[in-house]
């Protein structure tokens, strides 16, 4: 028998298009879009006054990260929960390579952790041992559909030039994408013994020791090894005007790169660096807050569609546990914050107060990590023959923000007390209702993996 369900009179909402419909939905996929489709169905839900937004993907999040003292960040069985109840259907996991692990081995392990996924997940990897990376072993990988992999030029796994340039090259064989993490490594590290040489250790100085001309400079450089490579290169979490302005410029002529930025660098300055006592460990990611003389820039290209993806950047560490770990020394906190529930509430919410239109909302935290990504046109958008991964949102209705009543795992939020415009009320994915009003209604591990095309 097949599964039908109907929603009514939603607001209809698409990267290019929003009009008021029904849509129909079938054995887990988008069947037809219409006005008053005149059909049966087994379920009817009505979305009047409310928009119908494609699923949320976020391309860009961490979970059971490893910390120092081998306790580890938040994982699947509560941060895809919180992920699909702020609106977010699929997420893109970037899995370190551990030292001795092979990328097979890697890619293996974390299909074990993802096994309790509430939403459907992918993976990027992020390599660390370039030399011992053999093309066949790419190769598999790419059958997986594992086709994007993370470059570090920053922090203790960076990788040289001549290793990016190498290792860019077999990526674009492959039709690969390359995602790169863009900060000059050797003067971080020199600004950062210099610092703690002083005695100077507080949290405060993660931001002091990675100046912007540190991303600037290396979003220059990934870009030049995207344009002598030919490999399609997203740079990650831009938290700079003008590193964002490098990447347009480089889109106008020609090159195949892509940019991404985050909540957080949208929406908090690096004031958050200080704050009282040890406080400012909470807001420790990489790359840090900007000032916010950045802030305008940014969101103009959120606008004008400099800004390709926006991403969580998630990690779900804890202030009262991981976080101390730094106490010390700010170079051992856990660089990362929890935001994997967020993100889209927050876009959606900031976006509208910036004269965003709900079509270019849905293209941000979407439809193009779907393009960028491989999953275009079977997550991404809303389209007959496209999985139901549906967001039903109630612009009228509000929502604070609070580390008391998130699902997220972590005990803060960078964002606590922010009121938001406009709330997830139901979730769909693959047509099985996994959140309704506002809270989680499925059980864990329907999520699944999804193979991801390459170019
Ligand atoms: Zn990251």
């Amino acid at each position: 028998m097949m599964k039908r369900t109907l929603l009514r009179n939603g607001i209809i909402v698409t990267a290019s298009d929003q009009f008021l419909g029904d849509l129909l939905i079938e054995d887990g996929k988008i069947a037809a879009i219409g006005k008053e489709l005149k059909l049966e169905a087994d379920k009817v839900i009505d979305a009047a006054g409310k928009y119908i937004f494609p699923g949320g993907i976020d391309a860009h999040i961490h979970m059971d990260v490893l910390c120092s003292d081998g306790s580890v960040s938040a994982g699947y069985d509560t941060d895809s929960v919180a992920a699909a109840v702020g609106g977010t259907t699929t997420i893109l996991d970037y899995v370190i390579q551990e030292k001795g692990n092979s990328l097979l081995e890697t890619a293996n392990l974390w299909k074990d952790h993802a096994k309790q996924s509430a939403i459907d997940y992918g993976f990027h990897l992020i390599i660390t041992q370039p030399n011992d990376t053999s093309p066949q072993e790419l190769d598999t990988l790419v059958e997986q559909g594992i086709t994007s992999f993370k470059l570090f030029m920053a922090n203790q796994i960076a990788m040289s030039d001549k290793e990016l340039f190498n290792m860019m090259k077999e990526l674009k064989k492959r039709g690969c994408t390359a995602a790169i993490h863009a900060e000059n490594k050797d003067i971080i590290a020199t600004l950062q013994a210099e610092y703690v040489a002083q005695g100077k250790t507080s949290p405060a100085y993660h931001g002091k020791t990675r100046p912007e001309l540190t991303e600037v400079e290396a979003i220059n450089r990934a870009i030049t090894l995207a344009e002598l490579t030919g490999c399609p290169t997203l740079i990650a979490h831009i938290s700079t005007a003008k590193g964002l302005q490098l990447v347009q410029e480089a889109k106008a002529r020609g090159v195949q790169v892509y940019a991404e930025s985050c909540p957080h660098y949208l929406l908090l300055s690096d004031e958050n660096y200080n704050l009282e006592g040890y406080e400012s460990a909470k807001f420790v990611l990489s790359p840090p807050l900007r000032s916010s003389e950045n802030f305008n820039g940014l969101w103009q290209g959120m606008l004008n569609g400099a800004v390709d993806i926006i991403s969580s950047d998630h990690n779900g560490f804890s202030y009262s546990t991981h976080k101390q770990l730094g106490q010390d020394d700010f170079r051992k906190i856990p660089n990362g914050a929890p935001s994997i529930e967020h993100r889209f509430g927050l876009i959606y919410s900031y976006g509208l107060e910036k004269g965003m239109d709900p079509c270019r909302f849905v293209e941000l935290v979407s439809t193009n990590p779907a393009k960028i990504f491989g999953l275009y046109p079977q997550k991404g958008t809303i389209s007959p023959g496209s999985d139901a991964d549906l967001v039903i949102f109630d612009p009228e209705a509000e929502h604070v923000i609070s580390a008391e009543t998130q699902y997220q795992k972590s005990d803060y939020t960078p964002y606590e007390q922010r009121r938001l415009q406009g709330k997830v009320d139901t979730v769909l994915l693959r047509g099985e209702c996994i959140v309704k009003e506002g809270k989680y209604v499925s059980g864990l591990d329907y999520g699944q993996y999804l193979k991801r095309s390459t170019r």
